[in-house]
């Protein structure tokens, strides 16, 4: 009885028959004798005995097996780079959201508190020029004796009212305001300004 033809041996192209010690592509399903292929027969024998988890694959689909391993291996690093640059775009992104609401909020309390400073500003130069108009008609006096109990504002003005009078000749001063600056000293005397 002929021996069953399985089929035709990629390599020479004549039938592979039941007795030939071939083998099938777990790739292409394309079967070759061993020798054609240079399968060792001890492989050939251990591949018979093994189940189906040791797959035989030809050498044409090994060398295209390969490549597509090496593009498989190229196209993940690829993918583990553009990961790693997808989180850092991401972190950046996150960062400058934070930066934008921190502008924001600091926008609001300025855009609420603006008035106010505007306000406190032309306030204080008000203050200020007012303060400078009232010290041009200021006079500090030296030298005058030290107050001891009693009024000392009404003493002071008494005195700088007298002394005005009796030095220059001048009566019935307007004083606005009297003061004395610095503290009380122990002996000796201390310094006035009048307004
Ligand atoms: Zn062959
Ligand atoms: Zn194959």
């Amino acid at each position: 009885m002929a021996p069953k033809v399985k089929d035709i041996c990629n390599n020479c192209n004549k039938d592979v028959v039941s007795n030939d010690r071939a083998l099938s592509c777990s790739i292409c399903d394309k079967w070759f004798h061993i020798k054609c292929e240079r399968v060792p027969v001890a492989d050939y024998d251990f591949l018979q005995k093994s189940d189906d988890s040791i797959q035989w694959v030809c050498k044409g689909c090994k060398g295209a097996s390969q490549k597509i391993c090496k593009m498989l291996t190229l196209m993940h690093t690829r993918q583990d780079k553009i990961e790693t640059e997808v989180v850092g775009l991401a972190n950046s992104l996150k960062h400058c959201n934070e930066k934008i609401n921190s502008v924001d909020k600091n926008l609001s309390q300025l855009n609420e508190n603006l008035p106010k400073m505007v306000s406190q500003q032309i306030s204080q130069i008000i203050d200020d020029k007012s303060e400078e108009e009232k010290r041009e008609a200021n006079v500090i006096i030296f030298g005058i004796p030290e107050t001891e109990e009693g009024d000392s504002k009404m003493k002071d003005t008494e005195f700088i009212q007298g002394l005005c009078s009796d030095s220059l000749g001048i009566d019935n001063i307007a004083i606005d305001e009297i003061t004395r600056l610095g503290a009380k000293p122990k002996k000796g005397s201390g310094e006035i300004q009048t307004y």
